[in-house]
């Protein structure tokens, strides 16, 4: 009976795996190939699918075989299944119910409105420049997900809701934590930082041919193992990855930046999501559970691969001879130590997404520390840009002249994404919590990397992390891989050792 009430659950969730897939197969030909008149009637054919989609939650037979399983709030995952994998399975699969039962319709459908008419005052205040047209909307969005946290229910902070929405488990109380530590360590280091000389990075901004940078980019991201007969690379806008199928793993870049480092480490970053999604176990093919859930893991996979391998000196080592091959012009005069301090310094500057290593991670916390104060009622949204400014001010001494500079770059807030943003810190600080554990497992680790045989590193992941796919939380993965809780320190040592190395042993200046 037990058996059979599992194997109904495993049906359901591999029909929705091939939901997944034929709609995250319309999004990617949506981001790489569509063209732009097509978009509203794309919208319409995305909501049919979510429509059909949802209609498993109004079958009564769902909602029983659910109950027959024995899940409560309590107990999520019930009383039937036995090993770590089946719990997972009910347990998700009762998250997702009641996550999607205890909103009431008109609430979803009036955040599905509010959401699209915020997104487009926002793109119109961006190009303003001009927040107050953004002002009105995010107030709204901000009472919307206020609304949403109370009726979902949390236990301490009303924040808790609605980061339990990316990442399941974790906490304000514990991101704080976490984060008032990270704060007091990189606010200093990069103090220590801006008083040495970093050296010139002029190399990374010479005009470099796009479709040798897509062949450059191809040979690195196949010799970290990603399987292009199982998985395709394009361009495009924002570049993304994601499964469409158990044998169908596909990611973008984008060639269009300014410096050439940043579109190589767009590549290098999806490449390491991927690496994920097409790690899976036996076991799990054709399931939900097959590849990462937990944003915070999956982060930690794709930084992992950018940080601590790509902008390391073993794999410049490695792979500038051939980056000169194809660049000679551009490269010329510049030795691998100096292009490895090119890509690895450190400047506040004032948009995330190309900040670097270390000032990364304040302008998550800045942005952390005021959507938490947003949704308790700490902070007015039109006040919103001169905090954002003074949180600037102090977290990394610069203050944006401009909001699209500022309280207006990100995309987040326009979709009513509150809660998202702790995920990319938390993924760096579980990337260097892992590296030290490898590095004791693989006492070679540095040789490996400088002889570009990466085979070993991947099993590793593969074997802790790519397989189980979903079936632990960020915080199981964590302390069945380290024996610990997560911890700030191994990021701490990590960073520590690398500037160390690289600027602050030559002293200041
Ligand atoms: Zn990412």
């Amino acid at each position: 009976m037990s058996k059979e009430l599992l194997e109904r659950l495993w049906k359901i969730d591999r029909t929705e795996f091939l939901w997944n897939g034929v709609s995250r197969i319309l999004s990617w030909d949506m981001e790489t190939e569509m063209p732009s008149k097509a978009a509203p009637e794309r919208g319409r054919q995305l909501t049919l699918l979510t429509e059909a989609r949802l209609q498993r939650l109004v079958d009564p037979e769902y909602k029983k075989l659910l109950d027959q399983l024995g899940c409560t709030d309590a107990n999520p995952a019930g009383t039937i299944a036995k090993t770590d994998i089946e719990k997972t399975l009910v347990r998700s699969h009762y998250r997702y119910y009641t996550k999607n039962t205890k909103l009431p319709k008109e609430l979803l459908l009036e955040m599905t409105e509010h959401e699209v008419k915020a997104h487009q005052a926002w793109v119109e205040a961006r190009e303003k420049n001009d927040f107050s047209l953004f002002e009105p909307f995010l107030t709204k969005s901000v009472e919307l997900v206020r609304k949403k946290a109370e009726i979902l229910g949390y236990k301490e902070h009303i924040y808790d809701a609605l980061l339990d929405d990316f990442e399941e488990g974790m906490t304000a109380s514990e991101v704080s934590r976490v984060f008032a530590e990270m704060k007091a360590y990189l606010v200093d280091l990069l103090d220590r930082l801006k008083r040495v000389d970093q050296g010139s990075n002029e190399v990374l901004y010479k005009q470099y041919d796009n479709d040798k940078q897509d062949v450059f980019g191809r040979e690195v991201s196949k010799d970290l193992g990603f399987d292009f007969s199982r998985g395709v690379m394009k361009e495009s806008v924002h570049p993304f990855s994601n499964g469409m199928g158990a044998h169908d793993t596909r990611f973008t870049t984008r060639y269009n930046e300014p410096s050439v480092d940043s579109s190589l480490f767009s590549t290098i970053h999806e490449t390491g999501h991927a690496l994920y999604e097409q790690g899976f176990g036996e076991e799990l093919e054709g399931t939900t559970l097959a590849g990462g859930d937990s944003l915070a893991i999956h982060e930690s996979q794709s930084r992992f691969w950018e940080n601590i391998i790509g902008r390391s000196r073993e794999f410049w080592n490695c792979y500038y001879p051939r980056f000169q091959e194809l660049f000679p012009e551009q490269t010329a005069g510049i030795s691998v130590e100096d292009f490895h301090r090119a890509i690895n310094q450190v400047k506040p500057s004032m948009i995330r997404v190309n900040a670097d290593e270390v000032t990364y991670g304040l302008h998550i916390i800045l942005r952390f520390e005021l959507e938490k104060a947003l949704v308790a009622g700490e902070v007015e949204v039109a006040d919103l840009p001169n905090v954002w400014n003074a949180k600037m001010k102090e977290l990394l001494g610069i203050i944006p002249e401009t909001d699209d500079q500022g309280v207006l770059q990100d995309v987040h807030w326009s979709w009513g994404l509150i809660g998202y943003f702790p995920t990319y810190a938390l993924g760096n600080l579980y990337s260097a919590q892992f590296y030290e554990k490898m590095q004791e497992d693989i006492p070679n680790f540095s040789t490996l990397v400088a002889n570009g045989e990466f085979a070993p590193i991947l099993q590793w992941l593969q074997t802790h992390i790519h397989q189980h796919g979903s079936v632990y939380t960020a915080g199981e993965f964590v302390e069945r891989i380290t024996g610990k809780p997560l911890s700030v320190e191994p990021y701490k040592r990590y960073l520590e050792s690398k500037y160390g190395s690289l600027f602050l042993q030559k002293g200041e200046v």
